[in-house]
């Protein structure tokens, strides 16, 4: 899994990758402020991304102007709030290529979104000694649910094996595919930033009756994502990833899976007919959202995939690409850095990384003292830490708002924990 030998003799050939970020850093108001007295170097853009002045624009412009609970009364105010939640529905479908707007649920985040698909579809139709198919390479997010729906049913969890190039070794993926009725996959892995070849996989489950979810938690912000060219079942991501507030995300299902579905939580707003005994349901997607929805956070998320396609996801793509590949090769240039993922093909601008005789958490830290954020620990992604044989490891990760200038700050930031701490 090791791409860079320590000190290999990389050659930088991006030294003369573009200066400039692909957006102004001045959209972004956060970016302005100094860290520790140094400009703000944010590199954690998989845990979560900065918000641009559109989106908080359109978010207090919410507030101010038209909040009000959506789908329950007629005044002004109510019908403005629920088209202005309705039309970031539509807003969601066109982005991930989806021509019926009710295959788009809103959820908090991937998590819930994995949640609801685990606990509603599966645990109804899994039975014992049906499998549930994975990667090793998965977030929490995608194993856990899982864990708890395969306990419920009697179900059994197999996980695709990963190469030691950081991809998925499909050789024997038919066989892998005996007995699993649903593959859960991330399109593009948190930590390795390896871009999976999802709908390759999707045609061969689907030859074999399985259904396709895809965690787009690291793509749908950076990439182009269609679900009609993915040929996936489900997909999930998180508006807090893409320049959209927390606390709103995306499920997307075939709109007849939903329907036949049972809802995941009961409440308001999603019932048709409420007797002492029973209830029936509101139609799809509705049926899904159970209590107030996070209207605010929908209206957020519209204006953030306005901002991101005025820009264009395959240039964003591009951009962030080629600044992993131009951090990867500075780090390769330190002795004792190794970083982790494929080394070339199709990869997200995510560069995780340790030093030798240093603890992540130490180098973050000394990052941080020179205004550097990067995340350190085992991003939810244990069972890939034990296949990777590390605890834990650094992680840089770039989006459209990042230049070389960052890439250049990470570097020198890494020499210098390896200074602080004195190792050679
Ligand atoms: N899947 C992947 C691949 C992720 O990177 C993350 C976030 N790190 C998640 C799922 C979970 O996202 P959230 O916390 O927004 O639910």
């Amino acid at each position: 899994m090791t791409v860079t030998a320590p000190g290999a003799d990389a050659a930088p050939s991006l030294r003369a990758l573009p200066a400039e970020p692909l957006v102004p850093r001045s959209d972004f108001p956060v970016l302005a402020r100094e860290v520790r007295g140094k400009r703000l170097v944010y590199l954690d853009n998989a845990a979560t991304t900065q918000k641009p002045f559109a989106v908080l624009a359109a978010v207090a412009d919410y507030y101010r102007q038209h909040n009000a609970n959506v789908h329950r009364a007629l005044h002004t105010l109510a019908s403005e709030a629920t088209e202005m939640y309705e039309a970031a529905r539509r807003r969601v479908a066109r982005f991930i290529g989806a021509d019926d707007p009710r295959g788009v649920v809103f959820v908090r985040n991937t998590t819930e979104a994995i949640n609801l698909v685990a606990a509603s579809w599966a645990r109804a139709r899994l039975r014992a000694g049906d499998v549930v198919l994975l990667t090793v390479a998965e977030h929490h997010s995608n194993i856990v649910p899982w864990q708890l729906a395969a306990r419920a049913t009697g179900a059994r969890l197999r996980y695709l094996p990963l190469g030691d190039d950081g991809r998925l070794d499909l050789a024997k993926l038919d066989e892998a595919l005996a007995g699993v009725r649903i593959v859960a996959l991330a399109h593009a892995s948190n930590v390795l930033g390896t871009v999976h070849p999802v709908g390759e996989i999707a045609r061969a489950a689907h030859e074999a009756g399985a259904l396709v979810l895809v965690d787009a938690a690291q793509s749908a912000p950076h990439m182009p994502v269609d679900v009609r060219e993915l040929g996936c079942d489900f997909l999930a991501f998180s508006g807090h990833k893409m320049l959209a507030p927390m606390g709103i995300g995306v499920l997307w299902a075939r709109p007849a899976l939903l329907e036949e579905m049972e809802p995941y939580m009961g409440g308001g707003e999603m019932i048709d007919v409420v007797e002492l005994e029973s209830s029936t349901w509101r139609e799809i997607p509705w049926k899904f959202e159970a209590g107030t929805p996070n209207v605010a956070g929908a209206v957020g998320l519209a204006a953030a995939i306005d901002y991101l396609e005025a820009v264009g996801r395959e240039r964003i793509h591009a951009h962030e690409a080629a600044l992993g590949r131009y951090a990867r090769e500075l780090l390769a240039e330190i002795p004792g850095v190794v970083t982790y993922g494929p080394e070339d093909g199709d990869r997200a601008g995510i560069v995780s990384f340790t030093v030798a005789g240093l603890h992540p958490h130490d180098v973050s830290q000394v990052l941080d003292d020179e205004g550097v954020a990067v995340r350190a620990g085992h991003h939810c992604c244990q069972p890939l830490m034990r296949r990777l044989g590390v605890e834990a490891t650094a992680r840089a990760s770039f989006y459209l708002y990042n230049d070389r200038e960052d890439a250049l700050a990470l570097a020198r930031a890494v020499r210098r924990a390896k200074e602080f701490f004195r190792v050679p």
